[in-house]
């Protein structure tokens, strides 16, 4: 079964509400390479491939993206929140670089692990 914008938009209300954002980013799903963070219309846009790879990946991807409303770069400070609010959703990621090259459960199985030909 594949995630929904509804379920995305669901987890990105309970973010906001928990950090305090004072907002309610907008959840979109299109055909893009990239995702983003809109500061100014509080718009979230999730690229559909990343709902291919499974809801684990979408989950990730959108609390990712609710990141960038408090920190617009990947540095330690972005890491942080972002390692603690997947660990809420039983989330663990295993970074290279900025992004995950795999996101394990609390029990350290592996959820979803990069491919390349999955993009
Ligand atoms: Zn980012």
């Amino acid at each position: 079964m594949t995630v929904t914008q509804n379920e995305l938009q669901e987890l990105a209300n309970l973010l906001a509400v928990q950090l305090k954002l004072g907002f309610v980013p907008q959840v979109e799903i299109n055909k893009v390479k990239r995702g983003r963070a809109r500061l100014k219309t509080f718009k979230i846009t999730i690229p559909e491939w990343t709902i291919r790879q499974g809801c684990e990946y979408a989950y990730y991807y959108t609390i990712h993206e609710v990141c960038h409303f408090r920190h617009s770069n990947h540095l330690a400070q972005f890491k942080r929140l972002e390692r603690r609010l997947l660990k809420q959703w039983g989330l663990t990621p295993v970074y290279k670089k900025a992004y995950p090259r795999e996101l394990k459960s609390a029990a350290g199985m592996p959820l979803w692990t990069f491919k390349k030909s999955s993009k």
